[in-house]
């Protein structure tokens, strides 16, 4: 494999390099969640208004129409640069072009890429999270609209969203995986309320979603009535990739302030030190090379597939070591420092959960990727 550019892709990394030099914020990430969910909203919007986001989009609904080289060389030089991470819903634009009619994908995914308008995923209930095709929210047909109701949790962003992709059961006489589809909501319809969920490190990111017969007009639905759970599985392997979300670019700008809070602080330099950071730098080169692959075969399948359940293992691990190194090295506990990475490292807790717990994405890996069966 040669992972040199090309000369056209050389001129895209020069390119991109410089608008990164003069465009990156030069101010911190804010800590306070409103201030944070605002600033990652207006660099996603300045990239895209650079011609820097939505890179592997078709040009129809506002992406530029390349392929998963550009994507990443986005990813290295965006890390490089100390960029932001953007908004990270482009898991269920996946969804919308992939089974979206064109008049949904030109009216939405613009918007979505450029963070115009903010999208939430409604899928997990409370009585359905790894085991979702038991979920009850029911939409039950009305002449031209669909009638909701039930309830969601978990719905990170659900605060701030204009629109959530919600699941729900629309046939409740078939099997339980086909009498599901997906509706395409607009949060201000009559009828849903939200309620706050407050995580470990104090953010109200999440919030639980009551729907109390909220009338969407037919056209919101998203794919065929019965389509739901194929498109909740697509859904799914997005966010579980290694690509999408922007986690190798997060976490290799915390790595690189990891690196320089050590080198300015000596004490925090020792044998211990050396071998913890050179153990991450391995994962973090790693997990590099790991995102090209899985690009490269993107290109091929088209999808990130069941694979993807081993890229979410595998950014799981990186950002709790990374996270747990960090509030090992970076003392004493109670100082602005630590206590910036003690929250990093909270939210690094999640990631056996979100988009589908460890213990679940092993069993797809077991299952769909090795062809394994369990027999009790
Ligand atoms: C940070 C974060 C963001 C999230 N954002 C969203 C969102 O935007 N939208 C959304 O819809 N949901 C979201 N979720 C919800 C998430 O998808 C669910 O929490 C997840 O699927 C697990 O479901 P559960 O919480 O109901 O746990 P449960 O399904 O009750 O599982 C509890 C435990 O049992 C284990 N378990 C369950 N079944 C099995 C099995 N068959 N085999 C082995 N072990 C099993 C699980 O691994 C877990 O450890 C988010 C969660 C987090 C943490």
């Amino acid at each position: 494999m040669d992972l040199r550019d090309t000369p056209e892709l050389a001129q895209f990394r020069r390119e991109l390099r410089q608008w990164l030099v003069e465009n990156v914020p030069q101010e911190p990430e804010p800590q306070d969640m409103v201030e944070r969910f605002a600033f990652a909203r207006a660099w996603q919007s300045k990239l895209y208004a650079g011609g820097w986001c939505g890179l592997s989009w078709p040009t129809e609904y506002g992406g530029r129409g390349f392929g998963p080289l550009e994507e990443a060389v986005a990813s290295e030089e965006m890390a490089r640069a100390g960029a932001p991470a953007t908004f990270p819903s482009t898991h269920l634009g996946r969804a919308l072009l992939e089974y979206g009619n064109e008049d949904q994908r030109r009216r939405y995914l613009p918007g979505l890429l450029n963070a115009g308008t903010i999208w939430c995923q409604g899928f997990s209930e409370p009585g359905a999270g790894s085991d979702l095709a038991s979920l009850s929210t029911r939409a039950t047909r009305d002449g031209d609209s669909f009638v909701l109701s039930g309830e969601k949790t978990w719905t990170s962003f659900g605060r701030f969203a204009e629109y959530s992709m919600v699941l729900a059961r629309s046939d409740p006489t078939a099997p339980k995986h086909r009498g599901i589809s997906a509706f395409i909501v607009p949060l201000d319809s009559p009828g849903i309320s939200v309620q706050p969920i407050r995580i470990a490190n104090g953010d109200e990111e999440f919030v639980q979603l009551f729907l109390d017969d909220v009338v969407v007009p037919a056209e919101n639905l998203l794919g065929e009535m019965g389509q739901g759970w194929p498109l909740a599985l697509s859904t799914v392997s997005y966010e579980r990739g290694a690509v999408d979300l922007g986690y190798q670019v997060k976490f290799e700008r915390y790595f690189t302030e990891l690196v320089e809070q050590c080198k300015q602080s000596a004490a925090l330099i020792d044998g211990t030190t050396d071998d913890a950071m050179g153990a991450v730098a391995v994962q973090l080169e790693v997990l590099r090379m790991h995102c090209l692959r899985r690009l490269s075969d993107r290109a091929r399948t088209g999808s990130p597939g069941p694979a993807s359940s081993g890229d979410k293992l595998f950014i799981t691990w990186v950002e709790q070591d990374l996270m747990d190194v960090a509030t090992r090295l970076v003392a004493p506990p109670g100082d602005e420092a630590h206590r910036l990475w003690f929250d990093r490292y909270l939210y690094g807790r999640a990631g056996s959960i979100y988009g589908g717990s460890s213990q679940i994405q092993r069993s797809i890996l077991a299952e769909r990727v090795l062809g394994l069966r369990f027999r009790p």
